[in-house]
């Protein structure tokens, strides 16, 4: 018997089917202790967010927003066949009442304290959805809010984990369920603070709750399932030939994470790293097949790994008298950057100018340039994509800059990063005998 974490991330709960399919999943580990992580349903954050943005916006009804992703719950669990009297549609109820309050709340809380109000309830729902068609099909499980787990900080939208009070608080709750062999099902995503407000680890951070619980549980492994087969040399839906990597060691995992790539979120692997987890990705869709394993610190020979992240822009930095770029600009730059939580993607020092290549969140960008206002001449390079390859070789490079102009660029040991724009389309004209 193995003590192990299952995560399930949206995609794998998207509809009824979805549901059935986690169920029967976790079925087939009936041997094992299992906590289950999951996320909320589908595309279900994405519109929550559209509730918060219209609560402040006014633009659209927000309550109606929020009634419809209610609905689209609902629905899920009348396909399921759970009858009219069933008391899972009381907790979805409760639920989405208690975001309710808060979407009608007049007093004007700020934005990202609002946020995890709300935007927590997918979460809340899709577990309550998950523990009750477990439990229909004969499982012996237990719902177990997150909040009672996961402390974070006050830092709303991306609360930093308090590990002592969670690594804590992780043991006395679920210990009792796990010695019973209950299947314990818990949310993703949330937390909570000091003073009871919910708090989220931001966005696709139920990979991360899943490596704090299997952290402060020392199980025996953590499985992330997934869409896709295990972990690709790049992204199927962007580039032909990928291959899936059996093994990688931790940290190749975080270096991929870090540079972006999606497949785990980028905080997942250190918890795991430091209590020797092995972190399993497998697809819930051929459960059967090997996946790929994260374990280790060891020297393989890897293929190219190829991340792309996209919607970046490069903001050029330069002192005003052209005086050249020192150190201290540069530690006022970084401390902005930190105050608006600009992730630095890649960076580069001239004499008179400092560049960085970040995400295209113009709200952040707007936010620091306006506290900057004037001190450097700043220049904006938009539509722009970062294209990193981990032990790349040099005759890969022309096929995957085809059509691309590459306007930064950087090769560090084993990884190359460049910053590359759609090539304009030459366009020839033939000038006819007649013009
Ligand atoms: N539901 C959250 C999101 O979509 C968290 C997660 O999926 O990991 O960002
Ligand atoms: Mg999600």
């Amino acid at each position: 018997m193995s003590l192990q974490v299952f995560k399930f991330g949206g995609a794998s709960v998207k509809n009824q089917e979805g549901f059935k399919n986690v169920c029967d999943i976790i079925k087939k580990y009936k041997q094992d202790q299992l906590v289950v992580v999951v996320s909320a349903t589908g595309k279900t954050t994405n519109q929550l967010e559209e509730v918060v943005k219209n609560k402040f916006s006014k633009d659209i009804d927000a309550k109606m927003l929020l009634k419809a992703i209610q609905d689209k719950h609902v629905h899920i669990v009348q396909e399921l066949g759970f009858s009219e009297e069933h008391p899972i549609y009381q907790e979805i109820h409760e639920h989405f009442v208690e975001a309710e309050w808060v979407v009608e709340e007049q007093r004007e809380s700020p934005y990202d304290y609002t946020y995890d109000q709300i935007v927590s309830v997918g979460e809340l729902v899709s577990s309550r959805i998950l523990h009750n068609l477990l439990m229909r099909m004969g499982v012996d499980a237990v719902w177990a809010d997150a909040r009672g787990l996961i402390r974070t900080d006050e830092t709303y939208r991306e609360g930093r984990i308090q590990w002592d009070v969670t690594n804590y608080q992780v043991e006395k709750e679920l210990a009792v369920y796990l010695s019973q062999n209950k299947v314990i099902v818990t949310q993703g995503f949330i937390g909570s603070t000091g003073e009871n407000n919910t708090c989220t680890l931001g966005r696709e951070g139920s990979d991360y709750t899943a490596a704090i619980i299997s952290s402060a549980l020392n199980t025996d492994a953590m499985t992330i399932w997934k869409d896709v087969p295990g972990i690709l040399t790049a992204d199927p839906s962007v580039f032909e030939n990928v291959s899936k990597l059996d093994r990688l060691s931790y940290t190749e995992a975080i270096e991929m994470t870090y540079y972006g790539a999606k497949v785990i979120h980028p905080k997942t692997i250190q918890p795991l790293k430091l209590k020797n987890i092995p972190l399993y990705v497998k697809s819930f869709i051929h459960p059967a097949g090997e996946g790929s394993v994260i374990a280790g610190e060891f020297d393989v020979e890897y293929p190219p790994i190829v991340v792309l992240e996209s919607n970046q822009v490069l903001l050029h930095f330069s002192s005003r008298d052209l005086s050249f770029i020192a150190e201290h600009h540069l530690a006022r730059l970084f401390d902005l950057f930190e105050k608006y939580r600009i992730k630095v993607n890649m960076m580069r020092n001239t004499a008179i100018s400092f560049s960085i290549c970040t995400g295209d969140d113009s709200k952040k960008i707007e936010a620091m340039l306006a506290e900057l206002h004037g001190e450097y001449t700043v220049f904006m390079d938009r539509n722009l994509e970062l294209i990193t390859v981990r032990h790349y070789i040099e005759s890969m490079l022309p096929k995957l800059l085809e059509g691309k102009i590459v306007v930064m660029e950087e090769r560090i040991t084993k990884t190359i990063q460049l910053v590359v724009k759609e090539a304009p389309a030459i366009v020839y004209k033939v000038k006819k005998d007649n013009e």
